[in-house]
């Protein structure tokens, strides 16, 4: 039977936006934290590009780290499988901002998706790009088939004046050897991917590429070849949402990463993306209503990887 998606998503979003808001904004980003807790939005978008929103669907907001999949994407094209020798592909069961294993795995991060591992990523951009910040958003533009995509310099910019841990990460990994380039031009680029903006539409567009084996669906493009993208999809599942990406799954069951923004994008392989969108967190760093909403889903519509 064909499900109909935007009668189940209208109906789980009037549900959860009835209840109550639980969670926090987090106040560590300055910049951040003056969101209105209250926004929420989700977009579907499928293979073929049928697509629908709800709430503050079409609303820009700090993606944060979602952004480190778009990274990983770039930097896994080119470097191939050379590397996983400077980055792990294991959960950390750690905050996603944690120094503790850095010592005792010489300076390896566990998975692309926790800072440490980010900035492994963003040294090796310096590494192999003339202009890593362009060149970034362009692949990203290219993806989403939309150039209105920026940094936000205020975000960067709070972010660059309270990145005492990721400079104390970044450091520590460069005494192992791990971290090529300067700490600080390692920092301002992190900051600067931290700080894009997207909307729940652009997102939901943006990832398809992961859903379709490494192809742009509108026109076949293919960005990565489908081992990578299973792979990408394999860490997003094992390693996308902190020290909480066994709850993800056991909830949820479907690939996706989460940004401390409040947003959530998810996967399910061969069909379509899901992009959630509210600020307030919880104790893990997840958006509380996007959790929700997702659990939601899943269940009611019986897909998930599962
Ligand atoms: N800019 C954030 C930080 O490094 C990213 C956190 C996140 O979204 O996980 O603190």
């Amino acid at each position: 039977m064909k499900l109909d998606y935007q009668n189940i998503i209208s109906k789980i979003y009037a549900d959860i936006i009835a209840k109550e808001n639980l969670g926090k904004v987090p106040n560590y980003i300055p910049e951040l934290a003056c969101i209105d807790e209250n926004k929420f939005g989700v977009n579907f978008t499928d293979l073929k590009h049928n697509s629908f929103g709800c709430g503050d669907f079409e609303e820009k907001f700090s993606i944060q780290s979602i952004s480190k999949v778009f990274a990983l994407s770039f930097v896994y094209e080119k470097l191939e499988e050379k590397l996983w020798e400077r980055v792990d592909v294991e959960p950390s069961g750690s905050a996603f901002n944690s120094l503790i294993q850095l010592e005792a795995d010489h300076g390896i991060p566990r998975n692309p998706f926790i800072n440490a591992g980010a900035l492994v990523i963003c040294d090796i951009l310096l590494e192999i790009c003339e202009n890593p910040k362009e060149e970034l958003l362009s692949f990203i533009r290219e993806l989403t088939e939309d150039d209105h995509i920026f940094f936000n310099k205020k975000v960067a910019a709070s972010e660059m004046q309270n990145s005492f841990r990721n400079a104390a990460m970044c450091n520590f990994m460069k005494s192992f050897g791990n971290i090529k380039n300067k700490p600080d031009s390692v920092i301002e680029l992190y900051c600067h991917l931290c700080s894009i903006e997207m909307t729940c539409k652009q997102l939901s567009k943006s990832f398809l590429y992961l859903a379709n084996g490494g192809r742009k669906p509108s026109d076949n493009k293919q960005f990565l070849p489908y081992s990578k993208a299973k792979r990408i999809n394999a860490i997003l599942l094992t390693c996308g949402f902190y020290d909480e990406s066994g709850e993800f799954s056991f909830l949820v069951g479907l690939p996706g990463k989460s940004g401390v923004g409040g947003g959530i994008i998810a996967i399910y392989p061969q069909h379509y993306c899901l992009a959630v969108w509210s600020p307030k967190l919880n104790e893990k760093g997840n958006s509380y209503r996007g959790m929700k909403f997702l659990e939601e889903f899943t269940t009611q519509t019986g897909e998930s990887i599962f």
